[in-house]
């Protein structure tokens, strides 16, 4: 199971955020956004993204 986080929305399968360790982390989730270099992404400066790897698109959060 791939899990969303509720704050930077990076998907992880661990039981915690890799970015920001926050434990609180969504199953509902959608869309996949792969971010390879954060600095030059304007997706990724729109969501506040620095880290590269894989970001849901949209999280509901609980
Ligand atoms: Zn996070």
């Amino acid at each position: 199971m791939i899990r969303a986080c509720s704050i930077c929305k990076r998907l992880t399968e661990k039981r915690e955020c890799d970015v920001c360790k926050n434990k609180d982390l969504s199953e509902e989730w959608s869309g996949i956004i792969a971010v390879m270099n954060p600095k030059e992404s304007k997706i990724s400066q729109k969501l506040d993204i620095q880290v590269p790897g894989l970001y849901a698109q949209y999280v509901r959060k609980l």
